[in-house]
């Protein structure tokens, strides 16, 4: 191979798409609500709870919006403190200020998940709790579930990056009260944009399903598990009738007739992309210089992407890793040094002051990112491993050996 291999690329949508793709042109029937049963946004919902194991589920406008319609959905009051882990995307704490709620960051490890003891101090004072599962790592969910619920606190998880992994043989998503779950482009399931939440809760998805704009009695085309028999939906959505805003985070026909045929693609993303993740960690592994965290124990990563930690390298040295990797072709992403990182809390500024975590601080400064998409062949991986390992030789090698050793 003399290219460096195409990380950035999505797969291309399956052809049978297209039918349902035409025959929307043709009617121009791209609003969820228009047609009186069976929209192609209901049926997604329906199609995807069922995948998951939720008796529901609402599709929106971004997995930003279910985050946003979730805290609106468990009522919670006005500067409600909601934990987030430090590291996660800027679009979650941005969520938690739409929701007129306020983001209270909890730090993160080196292996890039919730620090349990800072989690266990900030939980007094808090009302609810929201996990990234940031770039498929799971948290120690039973740590997490079993002092929250201690606590008495709603857990929501941002399962936006984590569809198809599993906890204990549960999928993450399903553990929470609430999961939301991501299609934009970079994530398993590809619609450019669109989003979803699911929950066992009747209460929680009338309040969703209304709040993201089903006016009128358009609730009536949500449907739980069993069709229309649901009375204990029914009594939820007739509650709420005309006592909630219209959020209007609606998903379109278009979106969700990209996503239905991408369901039966999931099983193989999954174990492609695990397995091109396995295979790479374990080459970069063998470095002195470089170590993978593991997986925690009850966890089933379905990742499409790799993190890799550097062993005690100066900023410099990181940079030189860095430039050495781009012209060997591979693009590596250091969360904290690229500037204005939307990963790196410091750079949320939008949040007033931003405190001091100097654990996740140190993590983002030396936690390499690269994308490791599904539909990479073994050729690519050791393409990729290949310009990995020499550019840390290379820079590390170098150095009289005073990081090896
Ligand atoms: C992508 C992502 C989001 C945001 O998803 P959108 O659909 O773009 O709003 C939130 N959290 C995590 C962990 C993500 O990876």
């Amino acid at each position: 191979m003399t290219q460096p291999p195409n990380v950035y690329d999505a797969e291309p949508i399956p052809e049978s798409a297209r039918a349902e793709i035409d025959r929307l042109l043709s009617s121009g029937d791209l609003f969820r609500y228009t047609a009186a049963d069976d929209a192609p946004v209901a049926l997604l919902e329906r199609e995807f709870a069922d995948m998951m194991g939720a008796k529901y589920a609402l599709a929106t406008a971004s997995c930003s919006a279910a985050l946003f319609l979730s805290l609106k959905a468990l009522d919670l009051p006005r500067d409600a403190r909601v934990l987030i882990p430090a590291f996660t995307f800027a679009a979650v704490p941005s969520a938690i200020l739409h929701a007129d709620c306020q983001p209270v960051l909890v730090e993160v490890g080196d292996n890039y998940r919730i620090d349990l003891e800072d989690f266990a101090a900030k939980l007094p004072g808090a009302d609810a709790v929201m996990i990234s599962h940031m770039r498929g790592h799971t948290s120690d969910m039973d740590a997490i579930m079993a002092l929250s619920e201690a606590a008495d606190l709603p857990v929501i998880e941002d399962a936006a990056h984590s569809l198809g992994t599993s906890w204990h043989g549960r999928k993450i998503g399903t553990i929470g009260r609430i999961g939301c779950f991501s299609f934009q482009s970079y994530k398993l399931l590809n619609s450019g944009e669109g989003g979803i939440l699911i929950t066992d809760d009747p209460e929680l998805i009338a309040r969703a399903v209304i709040m993201s704009g089903a006016y009128e009695h358009n609730w009536k085309k949500h449907k739980g598990p069993q069709g229309d028999n649901s009375p204990e939906l029914e009594q939820a959505f007739a509650r709420w009738q005309n006592k909630l805003p219209l959020y209007n985070t609606r998903l379109s026909n278009l979106a969700a007739a990209i996503v239905r045929p991408q369901l039966a693609e999931v099983p193989r993303r999954v174990r492609d992309g695990r397995r091109n993740h396995d295979y790479l960690a374990a080459r970069l592994n063998a470095s002195p210089w470089i170590s993978v965290p593991d997986k925690l124990g009850p966890e089933q990563r379905a990742p499409d992407s790799l993190q890799f930690n550097l062993e005690g390298p100066t900023v410099d040295q990181t940079r030189a890793f860095q430039a050495a990797a781009a012209e060997r072709g591979v693009s590596i992403q250091v969360f904290g040094l690229s500037s204005d990182n939307a990963r790196a809390f410091w750079n949320w500024e939008f949040l007033g002051k931003t405190p001091d975590l100097p654990r996740t601080r140190s993590m983002l400064m030396k936690a390499c990112d690269t994308r490791l998409p599904a539909r990479l062949t073994r050729p690519d991986l050791d393409w990729i491993g290949d310009a990995i390992l020499a550019a840390v030789e290379a820079v590390m090698g170098g150095t009289d050996r005073q990081f090896g050793t």
